[in-house]
């Protein structure tokens, strides 16, 4: 395969916005310009070129903090406070099977590829049989195998995995997948509050040994803090740190009640984090310090975190939540911009969730990147040649997940034109509507 060029209104790029952009790749994926549109050589039949007028480019979506499965449980007791919504999610939970974890995923990356995600961060039960699903996707994943215990078993309806069977299978998958561009494998103990201490001690120094990374929660409630003070005398942070967890990688979800000594403890040890904030809102957890991590210098991503607690994949909205949420809270409009976001949202994400090849448009990464939209309503007037950083402004505060019409994955040609090429996403959707009426029968 020769060369793929895309010609865009305006790109975003690391050096700011291109307007009349051109991106190309070769047939290994990778970006070999990223810039303005280069006058057309003549007839190179090993050259596609695709005029993308009234599109524009930009890094693809990176989450870094969800459950994909958890698709299936949308809209699930979203207005009634935290603890009767999670006890009728694990209520539903019970009765999943390993076919509906597939579905469920597979629905995830349907939503997720639509609205411009390319890669994400997962926590639920990973195997072979998943992964391959998300290799035939197209997508990248950073997939967790979450695990409670040793000997308790996560997911019954789905495998008969302990969690020091999770933790076996980790190492097992690790192996397995090893160097390869689309997957990486990490252990997911799920929280300090619901793994005890002998059993995360034991994952640290596995994960030191191996070199696998770990996904956990981190400090998501304030229950959970009074909790780990109760039992441990200090808080999540530190207790983690003293069973070594921070020695190893470490991807922590939510993180909304660190500590300033946290915050210096998780930048001392390049402790990556992932901010969640539309789920930390709707959950009424709170408000995580975004301008106190960025300051300390921590690896930022953004998450949606599950559609259970969200309700959606759309990593547009949460771009927006982020950006004007701690406006808000401080009463200061400049504490976070909109490219800040944007920025955590593509190149902090890709880098906090290990595929650093990717996350940029730029001469030498992997090409994963998407064209939105910019005909309709919401994108007018966007006049880019008199104001290019106006294609910032409309990115951050302006685009939804429905703008996006293309995504290339390495690329791959995953979404053409609103169409999936690698999902289908319509016999999906049927799947997971009859899987949520069979297990609201089992539930009920
Ligand atoms: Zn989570």
């Amino acid at each position: 395969m020769g060369e793929t060029v895309l010609r865009a209104d305006a790109m975003l790029t690391p050096e700011g916005v291109v307007v009349g952009a051109e991106l190309a790749f070769d047939g290994s994926g990778r970006i070999t310009y990223a810039g303005s549109a280069r006058p057309s050589a003549p007839g190179d039949p090993d050259r596609e070129t695709r005029d993308l007028s009234g599109h524009v480019l930009m890094p693809g979506l990176v989450n870094g903090h969800t459950h994909s499965a958890m698709t299936l449980l949308r809209g699930v007791s979203d207005d009634e406070g935290f603890m009767p919504w999670l006890a009728a999610v694990q209520a539903l939970e019970q009765h999943l099977t390993h076919e509906d974890v597939a579905t469920g995923l597979q629905l995830a990356m349907v939503e997720m590829i639509e609205t411009g995600t390319v890669a994400f961060a997962d926590m639920y039960h990973w195997d072979e049989r998943l992964i391959e699903l998300v290799r035939a996707a197209g997508m990248r994943a950073m997939v967790a195998l979450a695990s409670f215990a040793p000997d308790s078993v996560g997911f019954p309806g789905v495998s008969s995995w302990t969690g020091a069977e999770a933790v076996e299978q980790t190492e097992a998958l690790a192996e397995r997948y090893a160097g390869d561009r689309q997957i990486r494998v990490a252990y997911g103990p799920h929280a300090p509050y619901t793994c005890p201490p002998e059993f995360l001690r034991d994952i640290a120094a596995r994960a030191i040994e191996c070199g696998i990374p770990i996904h956990t929660h981190v400090s998501e409630s304030a229950a959970e803090v009074e909790q780990i003070r109760e039992r441990y005398g200090t808080t999540p942070g530190e207790h983690l740190a003293s069973l070594g967890l921070f020695d190893a990688e470490v991807l922590a979800a939510h993180c909304v009640h660190l500590t300033e000594g946290e915050i210096g403890l998780f930048a001392r040890t390049g402790t990556a984090v992932s901010h969640n904030p539309v789920s930390n809102l709707k959950l009424g957890c709170g408000i995580a310090p975004l301008p106190e991590w960025r300051e300390a210098g921590l690896r930022v991503s953004l998450g949606t975190d599950s559609v259970a607690s969200n309700n959606t994949l759309d990593l547009f909205e949460e771009i927006k939540t982020a950006t004007i949420l701690h406006r808000g809270a401080r009463q200061d409009a400049a504490i976070v911009r909109a490219s800040d976001v944007l920025d955590i949202a593509t190149r902090g994400g890709a880098e906090a969730i290990g595929f650093r090849e990717t996350g940029a448009l730029e001469a030498g990464r992997l090409a994963d990147v998407i064209a939105l939209d910019v005909t309709g309503s919401t994108a007018t007037p966007l006049d880019l040649s008199a104001q290019p950083r106006a294609l910032v402004s409309h990115l951050g505060f302006a685009a939804t997940g429905a703008d996006v019409r293309h995504v290339f994955i390495g690329g791959r040609h995953v979404y053409a034109d609103g169409e999936h090429l690698t999902l289908d996403a319509g016999a999906i959707r049927a799947r997971a509507a009859r899987a949520r009426k069979r297990l609201a029968a089992a539930g009920s």
